[in-house]
C-alpha cells in the first residue's frame, strides 16, 4: 500500500507504478517535483487545447473568482453565463438555440439523454430506445456507461445498465449494413441516436467517413429520431473543424460539449439543444420543466475561462494552427515505419503495434513505462497508441514524440 490517500482514476495501485507529481505547465509541457519536463502528447486526457495555462484563460479566471464565485442558478443568472451562451449559440449551428450547462462530457451525455425522452414524453408519444454505435464511449456515470461499449471497464456495474440497440461500427467498406440497422431502429421508434461524429476515441480512436454521418442523420431526420453528437471530445477544432459535424454537413437536435469549452483549465459542460426540444419542455406546467441540476451548474468561473477560449477563437488564428499541426503531424506519421493501420484526422494520429491483446494486454503497461522513461506522456488504449497534443506544440517535441514511437516500433 502506498502512503497517499489518494484512489486515482483508472490506476490499479496494486502494480505500484510510479505516480508523478506535477508542479506546474506551460503549453506543451508539464512539469514534475523531481525536475523533469514531460511533453504532453495527449492533451492531459484529451482536455488542453491551446495549452496549458493559457494567459488570457488563466487571466479570466483569476479576475472572475475576486468577482462572483458561484451562484445557484435555479432562477438566477449572471454575465459570464449569458455572455458565454450567446457566444456558444453564435458559433456553433443556428438550429441550436438552447444552451444547458453541466460540469463534464458525461453530465452532458446524461442531459442529452433525458432531455430527449422528455422531449418524446411531453409530445404525448412517448419513446425511450436509444440507439448507439459498437465501441462507443460516452463517460463513466451509469447512464452514460448504458450507452457506451460493454466490456471490462462495466462488467460490475451490468445489471445497472439500461438496454440499448446497438449498431455495428461503420468500418469501411461494411457502412451499408451500419445504415440499414439504423434504419431498422428508427423505423421502429428509436428515441434517440447518441454518436461520436467521425471518431470514436476511448473505443480505438477509430475513424469512419463524413458521408456516413451525414447519412446517419438523414436517416434519423428521416424518422423524427433525435440525433445526438457527442462532441466532448471531437469538438473545439480536434478533428481540424470547430465541430466534426461540420464535415459532414450535419447539424445535432443535441450536442454535447465538454473537454475543450474551457480550453481544458477548469471542467464546464453544454448541452446545445434545438429549439423543438426546449418547446417540448416550455409551458405554464411546472410538470414539464426540466428537472436537471448540479450545485456548480454554470459555475461563473468556469463560465469566464470558457469565455476567455471562445474569445481565443474569435481573435487567434486557431483553425490555421490546427490545419498546421495536422500537417506537421501528417509527415511524422508518414515516415513511421512498422505502424499498423496509421490514420489521422485533423490534430490527432493514430496506428496500431503488434497483437490485438485489447485494453487489459500486458504491452499497455510497458508501453506506458517506455515513453515514460523519455519523458513523453502517451496513454496506449490497449495496442492503440494515439497522439492528441495541445495545438501549441512545436516541431522538436514533436520529433521528440515521434522518434520514441519509432524506438517502439522497431523493437
Ligand atoms: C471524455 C468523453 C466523455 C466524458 O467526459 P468527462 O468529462 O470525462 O465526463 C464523453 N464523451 C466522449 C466522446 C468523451 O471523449
Amino acid at each position: 500500500m502506498t502512503a497517499s490517500p489518494i484512489w486515482h482514476p483508472f490506476t490499479q495501485h496494486g502494480l505500484r507504478e510510479p505516480i508523478p507529481l506535477v508542479t506546474h505547465a506551460q503549453g506543451a509541457a508539464l512539469y514534475t517535483q523531481d525536475g523533469r519536463r514531460i511533453i504532453d502528447a495527449i492533451s492531459s486526457w484529451w482536455v488542453t487545447t491551446h495549452g496549458h495555462a493559457h494567459p488570457r484563460i488563466a487571466a479570466a479566471i483569476a479576475d472572475q473568482a475576486q468577482q462572483l464565485d458561484q451562484i445557484i442558478f435555479a432562477g438566477w443568472t449572471h454575465e459570464p453565463a449569458e455572455t458565454l451562451a450567446a457566444g456558444l449559440t453564435a458559433m456553433m449551428p443556428a438550429e441550436l438555440t438552447r444552451v444547458f450547462f453541466s460540469d463534464s462530457g458525461s453530465t452532458s451525455v446524461e442531459v442529452a439523454l433525458k432531455m430527449a425522452l422528455g422531449y418524446w414524453l411531453h409530445r404525448g408519444e412517448p419513446r425511450h430506445r436509444i440507439v448507439v454505435l459498437e465501441h462507443s464511449y460516452h463517460g463513466d456515470t451509469i447512464g452514460a456507461m448504458s450507452v457506451g461499449a460493454r466490456g471490462v471497464f462495466n462488467r460490475a456495474y451490468a445489471p445497472l445498465l439500461f438496454d440499448v440497440a446497438t449498431l455495428p461500427f461503420p468500418a469501411a467498406p461494411h457502412e451499408q449494413a451500419t445504415l440499414d440497422a439504423l434504419e431498422a431502429e428508427c423505423r421502429a421508434g428509436a428515441a434517440a441516436f447518441i454518436v461520436e461524429p467521425l471518431l470514436l476515441g476511448a473505443g480505438g480512436m477509430l475513424i469512419y467517413s463524413p458521408a456516413t454521418l451525414a447519412e446517419m442523420a438523414r436517416i434519423c431526420r428521416r424518422h423524427g429520431t433525435l440525433f445526438i453528437a457527442d462532441e466532448v471530445m471531437t469538438g473545439w477544432g480536434r478533428t481540424g473543424t470547430l465541430l466534426a459535424c461540420e464535415q459532414a454537413g450535419v447539424v445535432p437536435d443535441l450536442l454535447c460539449l465538454s473537454k475543450g469549452l474551457t480550453g481544458g483549465a477548469v471542467p464546464l459542460a453544454v448541452t446545445m439543444a434545438s429549439e423543438p426540444v426546449y418547446a417540448a419542455h416550455y409551458g405554464p406546467e411546472r410538470e414539464r420543466m426540466f428537472f436537471h441540476s448540479s450545485s456548480y451548474t454554470a459555475n461563473p468561473i468556469a463560465c469566464a475561462a470558457a469565455n476567455a477560449n471562445l474569445a481565443i477563437w474569435r481573435d487567434e488564428p486557431v483553425l490555421a494552427r490546427i490545419a498546421d499541426l495536422a500537417h506537421r503531424h501528417a509527415k511524422r506519421l508518414a515516415a513511421l515505419a512498422g505502424a499498423t493501420n496509421p490514420r489521422q484526422l485533423g490534430t490527432i494520429t493514430a496506428f496500431e503495434i503488434g497483437s490485438t491483446e485489447g485494453y487489459l494486454s500486458t504491452r499497455a503497461p510497458r508501453l506506458l513505462a517506455h515513453f515514460r522513461d523519455r519523458d513523453i506522456l502517451l496513454r496506449p488504449l490497449g495496442n492503440t497508441l494515439y497522439v492528441m497534443p495541445p495545438y501549441c506544440i512545436d516541431d522538436t517535441d514533436l520529433d521528440t514524440i515521434y522518434a520514441a514511437i519509432a524506438d517502439v516500433l522497431v523493437r
